[in-house]
């Protein structure tokens, strides 16, 4: 269900859920919990790009420190050596600040091992912990189900000596690869499956981004995370909701240690419709060629959205607007579209260019004359002034904007009507041009010299206004509209798990020459504009000396939700 299908009382659910965190905060605040310092931090796995899902993290955790004069780090997560580079540690620092955030420190869980393991010691002299030498499918088949108990490991009752021993022989490398791991001793009876003697630690020779090969075991997730947030002294470690499951084990190692106890707190993951979210789903994408890097401006990544034309702040203030939920939703993409058109609105300056052009010639403007309009670049934004604009004799129009037959509500160009050119005159189509095909290839038409915009003495007035670009001085262009990169609302959802049937054809149509105002080829890589009356577009990276790309970033208004109202 989308949020935009949310019932009213769905909705006022959502709504005051959507500060149930910063109630618990305030809450440990009056409380003096902590002294009253709130600490959060952001744990990404340095193992892909951040996506939307990512971004939502970080303005809820940069968020609440900033809101309660705290601190948030940021802390890789980096305790599974196969999957993680450096490539993606960089990667991330970037994307956070570009989304307008600063962290206070940067943290390696790695660089905590050494501690994690002198813990580990402790949890085995207190008889909490032991090494067991099944193998992981027995240890898999041992581990019970949610209606039945597990079943004790033969291993279970070493001695501490004995643990102590074999643990060390695990650190030092005497054992091979899986062949023992360290479980924590709880209760193979618990209801709680994540609480029958998980594993801590598995012998694995992997060479780690940062710690060499310093170590051949490695912690694991649940083991490392409380420990690490405990070392920096997080006071809440917020994450997503799978994780609730875990919060007793969480909680089972920081009271078993006697150390600093953080408290963590879940929310529902981000969903947004006719994306995929997971970073192993979206390395598919990528290794697959459904899209052309990790930055392709049809993924939901950071970089994606940033290459695409998507603002920081349109992506604050969606997360802002969607709030933090209790329970799994599916948000509407369309409303992280709306965030976008309602800030590019008020920061992108109006330029016209043409997709689809369509010569025409205007009879009785003098042949070598050229006049200087004046453009308003930013109705919103008086500040962002005007720039010079010339028309000549011949210039393009939207093929779009002229139909031979028009139906009535058509208020453009016709044979024989009058519209309007943005910023110059009113023309009327005199005569229709085609090729041996029958297609419309030019059009004849004629100004009214008494219509010019702003100083123009004639009281004619025409329904229609349309974009141009002169001919002569306009600039070629290559665009690359984009949509939506699935066709279905939940393609994650999608029975047998293969989204790739539903990976949406149209997603990109390039548009190898369209018309460019010669403003616009003065952009550069990064900036973002409207096309007046086509939408909001950004220069792609790929832009060269000799032409610039644009990516559409958004449509000017939603085209979805008509398909969408039509089919339902
Ligand atoms: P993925 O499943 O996409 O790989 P992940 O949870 O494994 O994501 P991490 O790098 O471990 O990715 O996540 C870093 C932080 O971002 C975690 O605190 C996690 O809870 C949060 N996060 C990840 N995905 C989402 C999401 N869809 N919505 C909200 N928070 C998310
Ligand atoms: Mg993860």
């Amino acid at each position: 269900m989308t949020n935009s299908e949310l019932g009213r009382e769905e909705k006022m659910q959502v709504e005051r859920a959507s500060n149930f965190i910063h109630e618990i905060i305030e809450d440990d605040i009056k409380a003096n919990k902590h002294n009253g310092i709130v600490q959060t931090r952001f744990p990404p796995e340095p193992n892909g790009y951040l996506h939307i899902g990512h971004a939502k993290s970080i303005c809820l955790n940069f968020g609440i420190a900033q809101k309660y004069s705290g601190k948030c780090n940021l802390r890789f997560d980096d305790t599974n050596p196969a999957k993680e580079e450096t490539e993606y540690v960089d990667s991330i620092m970037e994307d956070v600040r570009w989304l307008g955030f600063n962290w206070d420190a940067v943290y390696y869980a790695s660089d905590y091992f050494d501690q994690m393991y002198i813990w580990a010691e402790q949890l085995i002299l207190q008889g909490d912990a032991f090494v067991d030498d099944s193998t992981g499918e027995e240890i898999r088949l041992s581990r019970g189900t949610l209606t039945e108990p597990g079943k004790e490991s033969p291993y279970r009752n070493r001695t501490i000596n004995e643990n102590l021993e074999l643990f060390r022989g695990m650190r030092s490398g005497t054992f091979p690869d899986s062949s023992k791991t360290l479980r924590a001793k709880i209760d193979m009876n618990s209801p709680n499956i994540n609480m029958r003697d998980p594993i801590m630690y598995r012998i694995l020779r992997a060479n780690h981004h940062r710690t060499g090969d310093k170590w051949c075991i490695y912690p694991m997730y649940d083991w490392a995370h409380g420990e690490s947030d405990s070392i920096e002294k997080v006071t809440h470690s917020i994450c997503t909701l799978e994780f609730e499951n875990h919060r007793p084990l969480y909680d089972w190692f920081l009271e078993k240690l006697g150390i600093f106890h953080p408290r963590q707190i879940e929310f529902a993951r981000l969903n947004i419709t006719y994306t995929l979210m997971s970073k192993r789903k979206l390395l598919e994408l990528v290794n697959e060629n459904y899209v052309t890097g990790w930055d392709d401006p049809r993924m939901p990544t950071i970089c994606g959205y940033r290459r695409r034309g998507y603002t920081p702040e349109s992506i604050r203030l969606f997360a802002d607007r969607i709030g933090v939920a209790k329970r799994d939703n599916m948000i509407d993409v369309a409303q992280l579209e709306n965030c976008v058109r309602e800030d590019l609105n008020k920061s992108a300056n109006r330029m016209m260019a043409v997709l689809n052009p369509l010569k025409v010639v205007i009879e009785n403007y003098a042949d070598n004359f050229t006049e200087n309009l004046n453009g308003v670049n930013n109705p919103e934004d008086a500040a962002k002034g005007s720039r010079t604009i010339k028309f000549s004799k011949e210039i393009y129009i939207e093929q779009d904007d002229f139909m031979e037959n028009p139906s009535k509500q058509f208020h453009r160009l016709a044979p024989g009507t009058e519209v309007r050119l943005r910023y110059a005159y009113i023309i009327k189509c005199e005569k229709v041009i085609k090729n041996e095909q029958g297609e419309v290839i030019e059009l004849r038409c004629s100004y009214d010299i008494d219509t010019k915009s702003g100083t123009g003495t004639s009281p004619k007035k025409v329904k229609g206004t349309i974009h141009w670009v002169s001919a002569e001085f306009g600039k070629s262009s290559e665009v690359r509209l984009y949509d939506r990169l699935f066709t279905i609302e939940d393609p994650a959802g999608i029975k047998d798990g293969n989204w790739r049937d539903a990976i949406n054809p149209h997603s990109l149509v390039v548009v190898s020459d369209a018309k460019i105002e010669p403003a616009l080829s003065e952009c550069v890589v990064g900036d973002r504009v409207q096309f007046e009356r086509l939408g909001y577009f950004a220069v792609d990276k790929d832009s060269t000396a000799d032409k610039i790309v644009f990516n559409r970033a958004v449509s000017l208004r939603d085209s979805w939700a008509k398909i969408e109202k039509k089919n339902k």
